[in-house]
């Protein structure tokens, strides 16, 4: 799960990291007030959407005066912000974060991921911060210092230290800097996070180290012990057709293809989606419907699949180990009798209970293409859908 910049700056301060000072509005009107309240005579007004790259897109402005935020306000309120980060469909602006202007000195890139082949939490800096990281590794590679934790003594001092000085940093500034790393190497254990991302931190023209920005990912595993984290939740940022999965407790992913996927398993899911490309198509989504998947649960999954406008034709892949291949087939033959569908289906099982699966497809009387093996079904499927497509026929009833 994604947060917000300001919710990420109000989670990393209370871990000690130094951060601007700024408030949050939902209009123009109270982002002027805001300003005020702040005092000071220079305000960077920040779109609060869950993508960096604002700055370049337009999200992030410089005002002088209070008409200035009101209008910059103006601009951005309701508007889509479309950044490289978030897709040509962009996301809504419905919140904004107005933050005291600070001068900068150096931006410095900082970021915790976690480190698949060491299996431990990485931090990667560069003294070449603002930039992207992709485009730092890609020009300036030889400036980035990585450094891996030891999750059992957790980020030590003279660790700290050494990346401060790595970058470059002024004595006097070495101790804040070990404070800002502590905090976030703090936040990002404590919390369950699977990244935070600091790009810029910045020394100012008075010595101090800040984050200008912060960006936030939890392990949506870990919520239900972060009450407190799993609130932050924004549904206006995030796909909706994902959304509306995760409220099912279906995991989901949507992607850009026409063939929807409906699987148990999520290796399977993804050897689904391969063998789909591989036959020639493009699969709509990521689906894994879990391994007891009960008929309500894989006429949920159809519902899901076909919320996608451009699902063309469907592919049902079932291995039944825990499952059962004649639940799933009474939950095919219900989902397809509600909903009436206009368009290609291919149902693929295997494994316990598949002769009464098969049965009880053949008997509902649908026009539902039956395959064996993976291979085939994706073919089937392909063939399907551009079959359709060259014969021009209404793909959806629905
Ligand atoms: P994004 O990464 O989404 O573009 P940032 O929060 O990094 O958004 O802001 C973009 C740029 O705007 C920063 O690199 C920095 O140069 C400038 N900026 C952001 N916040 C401030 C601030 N409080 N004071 C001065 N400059 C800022
Ligand atoms: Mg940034």
């Amino acid at each position: 799960m994604d947060i917000h910049e300001y919710q990420a700056k109000e989670i990393l301060s209370n871990f000690g990291v130094d951060v601007p000072s700024g408030a949050l509005a939902y209009s123009p009107e109270q982002a002027a007030y805001r300003a005020r309240e702040l005092g000071g005579d220079k305000w960077i007004v920040k779109a609060q959407v869950h993508a960096g790259g604002r700055g370049k897109a337009g999200g992030v402005k410089l005002c002088n005066t209070e008409n200035e935020i009101y209008q910059a306000c103006d601009d951005l309120f309701g508007r889509k912000l479309v950044t490289h980060q978030t897709g040509p469909e962009g996301k809504g602006i419905y919140r904004v974060y107005v933050e005291s202007a600070v001068p900068i000195d150096r931006e410095i890139y900082l970021g915790f991921v976690l480190d698949r082949s060491s299996q431990r939490v990485m931090i990667v800096a560069s003294s070449e911060g603002g930039m992207e990281i992709e485009d730092i590794s890609a020009d300036r590679p030889d400036s980035i210092v990585r450094s891996i934790v030891e999750p059992a003594v957790g980020l030590q001092e003279f660790q700290a230290r050494e990346i401060a000085f790595q970058l470059g940093l002024e004595p006097k500034l070495v101790q804040q800097m070990v404070r800002t790393l502590q905090g976030c190497y703090a936040a990002f254990s404590d919390l369950d996070a699977t990244m935070v991302e600091i790009n810029p931190l910045v020394i100012t023209g008075d010595d101090r180290v800040l984050a200008l920005d912060a960006k936030m990912s939890f392990d949506d595993n870990a919520l239900f012990r972060h009450p407190q984290i799993a609130e932050l939740r924004d549904k206006s940022q995030e796909d909706p057709r994902e959304s509306r999965a995760a409220d099912r407790g279906l995991s989901y992913v949507g992607l850009d293809g026409n063939i929807g996927c409906i699987v148990n398993g999520a290796g399977l899911a993804m050897a689904t989606m391969d063998t789909i490309k591989l036959a020639g198509g493009e699969p709509a989504n990521f689906l894994d419907i879990g391994g007891g998947a009960s008929p309500e649960r894989v006429a949920k999954a159809f519902r899901l699949v076909l919320s996608d406008n451009n699902v063309q034709a469907i592919l049902v892949n079932i291995f039944a180990g825990i499952n059962r291949c004649d639940w799933v087939a009474e939950g095919v033959v219900q989902a397809l009798k509600e909903l009436d569908l206009d368009l290609p289906v291919v149902v693929r099982l295997a494994g316990t209970n598949v002769e009464e699966g098969q049965k009880i497809l053949a008997k509902s009387g649908l026009p539902i293409i039956r395959a064996t093996t993976l291979m085939e079904a994706a073919e089937r499927v392909v063939g399907a859908w551009k079959n359709d497509l060259t014969q021009g026929t209404k793909m959806r009833a629905v």
